[in-house]
């Protein structure tokens, strides 16, 4: 038989699999491995899904996505960051960021094209890049500097095939939030070198300990910035498959193209369930965000008191916290968790050689289970 596509060949499969694997085989887990919320998706949103079908709403809807869900995702990231787009020309709605980062990368990069991702990184940034025919190139950002992106870093890595710079704020996986100053230097070495941004905000809701910055409203930034949000992550509607992508009217262009061949459209019936989550279930979503951050405090809390050290997660849904006390790889840390006292959370080393010494726990996961999680932990670390 003829080779398949090599450069897809050549891409492990992710390294997160492998755990949800070992744990689907395992009694009473208690899973801090995924990154998605615990919630059902709030009531009113899933009543406008039936609705949608109830009355027939099963058909393709134009390659953009509807002009109402456009003009929705527009008038709120004016609202909330200044950030103006035409919801006619700049906007699309996407099967999810997954589909939006895939869309923005094809339109962005000719063959070989660089593109830089500050690491540790959400798992798909650097398989995406390459599936596009580009190149990723790594950068490091580290957790004494609360894994805040360095321009000057960043800089070291440009090249004349350096395309674009792939950011995601707040992150998955440390949870961190890029400071304002940040995000303006980055700007300006874009600005420098001709590079596009491309700035995935599916956490944008939330936040917990300062304001999201949101790419697309900094001065220098829109012309050459594609920004990435969703419904998954704050509205609790990863299966519904729904996202956007705002961009300058030549990308939003391209990107319908591809989408227009390749998806056709986002479904339907979740584009009238976005719509619904976008003019009236604001509430839940502050409710979400509430609970999110008590959990939050109780576990980063009970992290310190077994005795490992935790930057502060300022956003998403994730804690980063540092292993290395327990003389232990991610890796290993991580399997033997699983084994030994049945927790499952994912080795920092999956999102780049910077989260080497981390682990990611999720904790989108009750309350109680949490506490419990935290007991099991301590009498691993203790055990070592
Ligand atoms: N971007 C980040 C940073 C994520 O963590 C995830 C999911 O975990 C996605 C994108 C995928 O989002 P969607 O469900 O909208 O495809």
């Amino acid at each position: 038989m003829k080779p398949l596509n090599e450069v897809i060949a050549a891409c492990p499969p992710s390294g997160i699999r492998r755990f949800f694997d070992i744990a689907a085989e395992m009694d009473d887990v208690i899973s801090l491995g995924v990154g998605e919320p615990d919630f059902v998706t709030p009531w009113r949103i899933r009543e406008a899904g039936i609705y949608a079908l109830e009355h027939g709403y099963t058909t393709y809807t134009s390659n953009a996505g509807l002009p109402r869900l456009r003009e929705l995702i527009c008038a709120d990231l004016a609202e909330r960051y200044d950030a103006r787009y035409s919801p006619a020309t700049e906007c699309l709605i996407t099967t999810g960021v997954s589909e939006g980062l895939d869309l923005a990368l094809r339109v962005l990069l000719n063959p070989g094209d660089e593109v830089i991702i500050p690491e540790p990184c959400y798992v798909a940034y650097e398989p995406c890049v390459a599936f596009a025919g580009g190149v990723p190139v790594r950068v490091p950002t580290s957790w004494e500097d609360g894994f805040a992106i360095s321009a000057e870093v960043v800089a070291a890595a440009i090249t004349p095939r350096t395309k674009a710079v792939l950011i995601g704020s707040p992150a998955n996986p440390t949870g961190a939030v890029q400071p304002r100053e940040a995000l303006e230097a980055l700007v300006r070495l874009a600005q420098e070198h001709d590079l596009y941004l491309i700035s995935d905000e599916i956490y944008d809701r939330l936040t917990y300990t300062g304001a999201h910055t949101c790419l697309g409203a900094l001065p220098g930034a829109r012309e050459r910035t594609v920004l990435l949000g969703g419904f998954s992550k704050a509205q609790a509607m990863t299966g519904w498959r729904v996202g956007w992508i705002c961009a300058p009217e030549a990308v939003a262009e391209l990107c319908v193209r591809v989408h227009q061949y390749t998806m056709l459209c986002a479904p339907h019936i979740s584009q009238l369930a976005a719509v619904e989550a976008l003019s009236a279930a604001e509430d839940d979503v502050t409710e979400m965000v509430a609970d999110y951050d008590r959990r939050r405090r109780v576990f980063v809390k009970g992290l310190r008191e077994i005795g490992l050290e935790c930057p502060e997660p300022g956003g998403a849904f994730y804690a980063f916290p540092s292993i290395r006390s327990s003389g232990l790889d991610s890796e290993t840390f991580a399997e033997r968790l699983l084994k030994e006292q049945s927790v499952a959370v994912v080795p920092g080393s999956v999102f780049g050689p910077s989260g080497e010494g981390h682990i990611r726990c999720s904790y989108a996961t009750a309350l109680p289970l949490l506490e419990e999680a935290l007991e099991r932990m301590g009498r691993f670390l203790r055990s070592l």
